[in-house]
């Protein structure tokens, strides 16, 4: 049953504490990604969510959402289209800044990969605050991609409002 998975999918997750700095629990995917039923689970439970919902776009995040994303995008036949750190992506780009704990960063995608009108899945590992998914987001809907949903593995409880 999908409990039984979800909560299979949890027990591979390693938690660090005060990575990368005191005061963070870190949420370790790597440890997922060593158990290749977890691995499978994961992957799956997402291709049964976006499968026949005519999804075109998988919208990865760097640095993890290049790992959850093109598989899910493999098995619903949709293009994969990296969300990358600034001045990563060869082409002409379009870009959104976001602000961090302290600062501000920057993301970026190619012009020409998402088409107006298309329907796009945001991907990535785990949302905090959800800034970072917000500039996902802006940057699909600023070429004009309708964002049905953001796909992350992870959700932080106690940031919940
Ligand atoms: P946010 O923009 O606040 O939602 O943060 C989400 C991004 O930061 C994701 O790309 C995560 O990979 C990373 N991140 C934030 N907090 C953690 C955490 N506790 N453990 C692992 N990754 C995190």
């Amino acid at each position: 049953a999908t409990d039984d998975r979800i909560h299979r999918i949890a027990s591979t997750i390693r938690v660090i504490p005060d990575f990368p700095k005191p005061g963070i629990l870190f949420q370790d995917i790597t440890t997922l990604l060593l158990d290749p039923t977890a691995f499978k689970d994961t992957i799956d439970l997402f291709v049964e969510r976006y499968k026949h919902k005519n999804i075109n776009v998988i919208a990865g995040v760097e640095a993890r959402g290049f790992i959850f994303g093109p598989p899910i995008a493999l098995a619903i036949g949709a293009k994969f289209v990296p969300l990358r750190k600034p001045k990563k992506l060869p082409g002409e780009v379009i870009s959104e800044e976001y602000s961090l704990e302290y600062g501000t960063d920057k993301m970026e995608m190619h012009v020409g990969a998402v088409q107006p009108g298309e329907l796009a899945v945001v991907v990535d590992d785990l949302i905090a605050t959800g800034g970072t998914l917000n500039a996902a987001v802006c940057l699909l809907e600023r070429v004009g991609a309708h964002v049905v949903e953001c796909a992350c593995v992870i959700e932080l409880p106690e940031l919940k409002v």
